[in-house]
């Protein structure tokens, strides 16, 4: 692999202008979303209170395989796109193995992560429907920043609801979020009919993705001229984070870099869906063969721990139903420093293809995480969010058994974003105090007890 660069950039012309739905080559679809007063599938018109237009149509599109990126949000995308597909030669240096490790790097622009792929879309088109503004909600507060950078982009008002602990947390995060126009409210607030519910049942509760997806979701639908977007889990969101699969084949292809292993975090399952679009694009139509594998906390294990059943997508039941592998809608993490990986559920498209045996998933521990963060920002530079550090241990670990075995594997991974504003998390893993929690089967059957009985 000696003529390739360090870092691959692709020219503004190789940036694809349209997205890929995945979805069209799945043979079995994913389950469909399902009223949750009815329990039938959800139809256009149920969503229209909820999502923008064209952004319900791209949800329920399992059809069309190739979807134009508007003339506005490829000009957009110009800003900070194409991202680099590092070649890892410090890290294969410092490993010893015989591994070709390159990471693609989202986390060149200012929310710090692959959200603002999304978010841009998103903004986009409720701004195409005339809306005044959106809501959303935000845990780590990486999706807020984004969509707050995508709405000031259109001049649309946002209005985010911000999970307690992040929010006192984490006050850096939610001045940039001020800073680009958005309003930042603590979640579970009195301010909502769900909020001041949660607040009654669990006093002093700190709250949870979960409830603050509740909360956005009645304010969008109680506020004429707004609708409610969200970052992760939705078909849309992998559809448009797919810019990111896409980037990484067009680069593989032009420097003729076939990888073995493509490995990603799983949070609600965006940036792992994109990632791997085109590979498992040609896995299911049978073109190429490739190991993906999706990585989670040990804290929060939908995949590996979870149960492939229909179940709210939110803490309050004012959302649809999502076929998916969840620990239960009431399912509260322990602490834990990955914020944007704290869901109780998964994307139901990503969900239906590991039940299809198309793809692997695996669960690591907060301080192993860590210790690949710093190993890997001491010889590459970049100081990795801890979401992101999870497919670095992963890539690391797999690097190491390409050691043993003497195999040149090729591995590509996602590093989604940065970690500058995660240095609390960084300051208990340096100074010893971070902590590994395991839920226990009964901490789970707690969680689990919380998904609705359907039987379908
Ligand atoms: C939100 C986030 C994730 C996890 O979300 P997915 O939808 O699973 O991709 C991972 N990394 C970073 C940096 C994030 O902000």
């Amino acid at each position: 692999m000696k003529d390739i660069p360090y870092k691959i950039y692709l020219t503004e012309q190789e940036i694809p202008t349209s997205w890929y739905n995945m979805r069209a080559d799945m043979k079995n679809k994913p389950a469909p979303l399902l009223h949750p007063g009815t329990l039938k599938p959800l139809t256009f018109e149920d969503m229209q209170p909820i999502f923008c237009d064209e952004l319900i149509r791209q949800e329920l599109d399992n059809d069309t395989q190739f979807i134009p990126i508007p003339e506005e949000v490829q000009s957009f995308y110009k800003m900070y796109r194409p991202s680099p597909l590092v070649h890892a030669v410090f890290l294969e240096k410092a490993l010893g193995t015989p591994a070709h490790i390159f990471y693609k790097f989202e986390g060149n622009n200012t929310s710090g992560s692959h959200k603002l792929n999304s978010a841009i879309a998103q903004a986009y088109y409720a701004k195409k429907q005339g809306l005044k503004g959106v809501t959303t909600e935000t845990g780590a507060g990486q999706w807020g920043t984004a969509l707050s950078m995508a709405c000031s982009y259109f001049g649309l008002d946002l209005k985010v609801f911000m999970v307690k602990v992040s929010y006192e947390q984490k006050p850096f995060r939610r001045e940039v979020m001020r800073t680009y126009g958005a309003s930042v409210t603590p979640s579970p607030s009195m301010d909502t009919a769900i909020g001041r519910k949660i607040n009654e049942e669990h006093p002093g509760t700190t709250g949870s993705l979960g409830c603050a997806i509740s909360e956005a979701v009645e304010v969008a639908t109680s506020t004429p001229g707004y609708r409610y977007e969200l970052g992760s889990v939705l078909n849309q969101v992998l559809l448009h984070q797919s810019i990111i699969g896409l980037e990484t084949k067009t680069a593989c292809d032009k420097y003729g870099i076939k990888p073995d292993i493509i490995i990603g975090c799983a949070g609600g399952g965006s940036n792992l869906g994109g990632l791997i679009s085109p590979f498992m694009g040609e896995k299911l139509r049978g073109e190429a063969d490739y190991r993906i594998i999706a990585v989670e906390p040990a804290s929060c294990p939908s995949f590996t721990r979870g149960k492939y059943v229909y179940d709210f997508a939110d803490t309050g039941k004012v959302c649809p139903m999502a076929k998916m592998y969840t620990l239960g809608n009431g399912f509260i993490p322990s602490a834990n420093h990955a914020g944007g990986l704290r869901y109780h559920g998964m994307s139901s498209v990503l969900s239906q293809l590991y039940a299809d045996g198309y793809m692997e998933a695996i669960s690591v521990e907060q301080t192993s995480v860590f210790a690949a963060a710093e190993q890997f920002a001491r010889v590459e530079g970049i100081l990795p969010a801890p979401e992101s550090s999870h497919a670095i241990r992963a890539a690391i670990d797999e690097a190491l058994k390409c050691k043993e075995t003497g195999e040149e594997k090729t591995i590509i991974f996602g590093l989604t974003g940065t970690g500058y504003f995660d240095l609390k998390a960084y300051e208990a893993y340096n100074d010893g105090t971070m902590t590994d929690y395991i839920p226990t089967d009964e901490d789970l059957a707690k969680g689990f007890a919380t998904i609705p009985e359907l039987n379908l």
